[in-house]
């Protein structure tokens, strides 16, 4: 009986133990710090489920031993200050070392920053071995990054107009001067604080947008027209010529109209802003499966690969020389990058250093409830149809607009224009089936101008031209090149009409009329 309650008890006593024990292990590995801990001779007894996956190291069962050298190798050079994190452990290890810490990052792509501190574990008085508790500090590493990019980002950007505010209004206060004079001045506050204005309403935006409290009205529009819009705003302000080329016939979508303008304004102006040394921003429209895409390209200063991917994150900014002299809060993509996303978008950034810039976004378009434009798109997505190019170069917004949804319709791709000189310069690039001139465009040159150039030139005197006009035919001379002359007000099945006859033609002929997607 006796030898029997022995045996219990020792069973007993052997489940306690065992029940301590994986209580123990189950504590261990529940924290979300890395634990490790290696006796005096530098051998690995233990490590806990989050470092072993921080480190993806997953060789290790319990009860292993492991000697010094090997996790050495496995942790540190995984780290990417590998030299700095291998000295740590060994001196953290030797018999007289205290307490110590450091920090390293781990990963190329996605950057994890961890601290780790070191501490020796005794048993009564004699040290046994050395425990190392790593966290993952990321988080707060970007929070102190963003608050010290915060801080530089809004002395630089709210003191540069406030100087220019200050420096003007003194000098109005103490001198007198001529009206013109002033009234430069005057305009240069207005335009410093309209900054100001502009930098706290992103600041806002962003917060709303982050606090979850940004309302959005949602309704039914065309991308292309929202697209136009914009466009139209830059016509007279711009340097830059903005040129539309517009291949979606499935447009129909979804958004709150006032943040597709915000977003749009967002990236044109930086594709303005940062291609200062050329004249050109190209605005792409295209149909993919069940999708419109907006894409926006500059031939500017481009941006650096390793840095591509971040800039979507606020107060981001291109860290060179030549980018950090352009003014900016780095809150714009951010901002733009919220909003696609509330629409259930995408949006991303493709870019060649020294060479451009396309910014692209993405949104689902409203189909027709049958499919059919499902399948259709399917169809157009994989580049299957080609389409004869019509440009149009007309600088009323409304009529462009007309005019670009019944060519869509009726299957051709419409490339806008609203300067004579770049559509001229563009018709020597890629091939047109036709070009439909309006005769008032602006004041430098005219539409007679631009056929008189196209006529002229022995690469582009084939390409036939209509004239859409307001006025009356006059320059009988110049008619004899044109293929058709429409008055306005005209219904726009008339141009669509011409415009397929002299397709249709000119395919007879064997004329190259499809233009290469991209160019
Ligand atoms: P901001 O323009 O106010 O600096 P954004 O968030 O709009 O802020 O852009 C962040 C950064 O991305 C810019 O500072 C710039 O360095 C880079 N960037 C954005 N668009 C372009 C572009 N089209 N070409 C080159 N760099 C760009």
């Amino acid at each position: 009986m006796s030898r029997a309650a022995l045996a219990i008890e020792r069973l007993m006593m052997y489940e306690e133990i065992e029940h301590g024990r994986k209580l123990n292990r189950d504590i261990i590995n529940n924290v979300n710090e890395g634990i490790l801990f290696v006796n005096t001779d530098g051998v690995m007894q233990h490590i806990n489920k989050a470092l072993s996956q921080l480190f993806e190291y997953r060789e290790w069962t319990e009860g292993t031993l492991v000697p010094a050298e090997d996790w050495l190798d496995a942790f540190s050079g995984r780290s990417n200050e590998s030299a700095e994190l291998r000295q740590f452990y060994v001196n953290a290890m030797s018999e007289l070392a205290a307490d110590s810490s450091t920090k390293y990052s781990l990963g190329k792509e996605e950057i994890k920053h961890v601290d780790v501190y070191a501490i020796p574990v005794l048993r009564r008085e004699d040290r046994i071995g050395t425990l190392f508790v790593h966290r993952d500090i990321t988080r707060e590493y970007e929070l102190d990054l963003m608050k010290s990019e915060l801080v530089s980002t809004v002395s630089h950007e709210l003191r540069t107009p406030l100087s220019s505010v200050l420096g003007f209004t003194e000098l109005l206060l103490s001198k007198t001067m001529k009206p013109e004079k002033q009234l430069k001045y005057l305009e240069t506050i207005h335009k410093e604080a309209k900054r100001l204005t502009e930098l706290i309403n992103d600041f806002l935006d962003l917060q709303r947008m982050e606090s979850g409290t940004q309302q959005y009205s949602v309704e039914q529009a065309h991308l292309s027209e929202i697209v136009l819009g914009v466009i139209d705003q830059y016509k007279l302000s711009s340097t830059h010529h903005i040129l539309l080329e517009d291949d979606a016939l499935h447009d129909e979508v979804a958004v709150d109209k006032d943040k597709m303008v915000q977003v749009l304004t967002n990236l044109l102006s930086n594709a303005i802003k940062f291609s200062p040394g050329s004249r050109e921003v190209r605005v792409q429209l295209q149909n993919e499966p069940n999708r419109i895409v907006v894409r926006i390209k500059d031939q500017g200063l481009g941006i650096p690969k390793n840095q591509l991917g971040q800039l979507f994150q606020k107060f981001r900014r291109v860290d060179n020389s030549a980018s950090k002299r352009i003014g900016g809060t780095g809150l714009g993509l951010a901002i733009c990058k919220e909003i696609i996303e509330k629409h259930k978008g995408a949006i991303g950034i493709e870019s060649v250093e020294g060479e451009g810039t396309a910014v692209w976004f993405s949104l689902p378009v409203l189909l027709a409830e049958d499919g059919r434009h499902a399948e259709e798109m399917s169809r157009r997505g994989e580049g299957k149809e080609q389409k004869p190019n019509v440009m149009i170069v007309e600088d009323d917004y409304s009529l462009s607009l007309l005019l670009s949804e019944e060519l869509k319709g009726k299957g051709f791709r419409v490339t806008h224009h609203y300067y004579p000189q770049k559509a001229f310069d563009q018709a020597l690039k890629s091939p047109f089936a036709a070009i439909v001139v309006d005769l008032m465009l602006g004041e430098e040159l005219n539409g007679w101008d631009l056929i008189r150039m196209l006529k002229n030139d022995s690469r582009t005197e084939r390409i036939p031209i209509v004239i859409s006009s307001a006025l009356d035919q006059t320059e009988k001379g110049l008619l004899e090149n044109v293929e058709t002359y429409l008055t306005k007000p005209y219904p726009p099945g008339e141009l669509s009409n011409t415009l397929q006859e002299i397709v249709e033609i000119r395919l007879k002929s064997g004329e190259v009329l499809f233009p290469d997607h991209d160019s």
